[in-house]
This record gives C-alpha cells, structure tokens and sequence, in this order.
C-alpha cells in the first residue's frame, strides 16, 4: 500500500492540424492563410475563429496567432476554444476528488477505474497534506486506512465463498464483481483512481480557475495548479493568463487573465 499527496498528469492525446485539407478549404475559396502558429490546438482554434468570419487573405497576417487568440479570449468569445481538446491520464487522486472532478459537465468526458471490476486489495491511498504535515493526525489516519482496506479484503473473501455457494453457475468474473461491489462500501474516500478525462480549452479554463480558487478544496487545487502548469507549456496561447498565484493561506492557487470565458 502506497500513501500518495501528489496527483500525476499525463498528456496523451493533443490535436494536429491537418494541413492538406486545410491547403484545400483554401484553395476550393479562393484564399490564403498564413499564420505562425505552432501548435494544433492553437491552430485549430485560429482557424475556426477565422472560418466564422471567412477572415483569411495574405491582407490578414496583420495579427500573430497569440495576437488572435488572445483577442478571442479577451471579447469572451470562448466556444471557438472548445475546438482545442486534450486526453487526460490522472493517477494519484482520492476517490473525493474525481467526485468532485467529474461535476464539470460542459466539454469534458470521464472513463474511471471501475471498483467493481478491479481488485482494490492492492490499492493505494491519497492523504490529505494537513493530516501528512502531523505525525499524530498521520497516525490515527493511516490506522483508520489500514482497518477499512483490511476489512474490504475480509468482505471480499467471504462475499466471493458465498456468491460462489449461491450462484454456483456464474464464472469468476461475474462472482468476483459481485463480491467487489459489495466490499467496496467500506472503502475510505482516500482511496487512490486513476481516469481518462478528456476535455476542451474552455472547459480546461474554467476548471483551472474554479478549482485552482481560495475556496476549492486542497486536493483539487492542486490538481488545478499542476494541470495550470502542465497547460501553460503544453499551449502557451491558450493558456498563458492562467497565473499561479500565492493565496493567503500560503498554498498555490490559479487565477485568470481573463474570466470565465
Ligand atoms: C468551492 C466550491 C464548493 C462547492 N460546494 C458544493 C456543494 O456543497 N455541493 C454541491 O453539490 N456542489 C458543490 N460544488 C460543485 C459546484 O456546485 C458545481 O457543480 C461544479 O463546480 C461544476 O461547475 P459548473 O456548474 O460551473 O459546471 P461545468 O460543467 O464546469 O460547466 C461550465 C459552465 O457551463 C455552463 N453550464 C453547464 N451546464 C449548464 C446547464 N445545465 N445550464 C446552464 N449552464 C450550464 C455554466 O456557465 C457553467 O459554469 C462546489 C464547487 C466549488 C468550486
């Protein structure tokens, strides 16, 4: 059993842009775009903004694609940034905060590790830093941890004997999810998932923001400032105005640039 205090990200999936069926769209209008954008993201999100406006012509390389995008973001015209979408792995999360996590519905999806299926006898636990930074708090939390996760392997042992006793025709997959959905009522919120979340800049944004506030809950803000962090190298015009700040508590949070967009 590992005790975890820090959330992992890992960037798996980013657009490209496709640049021969763009080469395309402009030759079948009768135009031209030249850009210096870099990213696809970044790319996609200037091109959909210019497809609104059929803006393209070597007369409009007066703007840089930051200068673009920056402009978008400043008059609030955030759907365009819904075009740019990331895949998300998280490890290193409590079950406290993927409930939290998975409340943002606009622009976001969520596959997470499923307790049913999965044996959590081996699992590992997320302690919030306020209790870590205290031997005695450490303690009583880690005895409370370990008594739950052994009563879960005490609860699947004798669900599994007695689904098995009962429904003597079903497969191990099938007695084994049985006693796991049941067991895992006794598991703690702590308890470490791991999930796919994928979502797009706008929403990426917003949960930056929300949840990187003085009021979100610690593990979450965290996960705000790290995911800040991650997003600002990952796309630096997208991203540049979510600043880390220092809140009064002396913890980091983020704030925007430019608000709710
Ligand atoms: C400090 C803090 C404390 C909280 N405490 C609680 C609590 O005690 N209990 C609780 O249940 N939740 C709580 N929450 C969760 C909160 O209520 C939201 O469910 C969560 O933050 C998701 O944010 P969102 O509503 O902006 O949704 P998102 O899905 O992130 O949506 C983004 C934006 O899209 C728009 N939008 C999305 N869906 C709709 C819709 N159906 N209709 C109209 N506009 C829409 C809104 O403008 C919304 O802000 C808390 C959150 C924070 C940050």
């Amino acid at each position: 059993m590992r005790i975890i205090t820090e959330p992992e990200i890992y960037i798996v999936g980013r657009q490209t842009i496709d640049s021969e069926a763009v080469q395309r769209f402009l030759a079948d209008h009768e135009t031209s775009w030249q850009t210096d954008g870099e990213r696809g993201s970044e790319l996609i999100v200037e091109l959909a903004g210019r497809a609104c406006y059929m803006s393209f012509g070597s007369h409009q390389f007066r703007k840089t694609n930051a200068d673009y995008i920056n402009n978008l973001v400043g008059q609030g015209h955030g759907s365009v940034l819904e075009h740019a979408v990331w895949d998300l792995l998280i490890t290193g999360v409590s079950r406290s905060f993927t409930h939290e996590l998975v409340r943002h519905r606009a622009g976001t999806a969520f596959s997470q590790l499923s307790q049913r299926y999965v044996d959590e006898s081996v699992a590992d636990f997320v302690e919030p830093g306020i209790i870590a930074s205290d031997p005695q708090l450490h303690q009583a939390w880690l005895s409370a941890i370990e008594s739950a996760h052994a009563s879960y392997k005490t609860l699947v042992e004798k669900l599994a004997a007695k689904v098995q006793a009962e429904h003597p025709d079903l497969g191990r997959t099938a007695r084994m999810k049985m006693a796991r959905e049941a067991a895992r009522s006794v598991l703690p919120n702590a308890t470490e998932t791991k999930l796919m979340f994928s979502a797009n800049a706008r929403a990426l944004r917003w949960i930056m923001t929300l949840r990187g506030g003085e009021g979100a809950e610690p593990e979450i803000r965290r996960f705000a400032v790290k995911l800040a962090r991650v997003m600002r190298e990952e796309a630096p015009v997208l991203f540049g105005d979510m600043e880390i700040v220092r809140l009064p508590d002396g913890s980091e949070g983020v704030r925007a640039g430019h608000q709710k967009v």
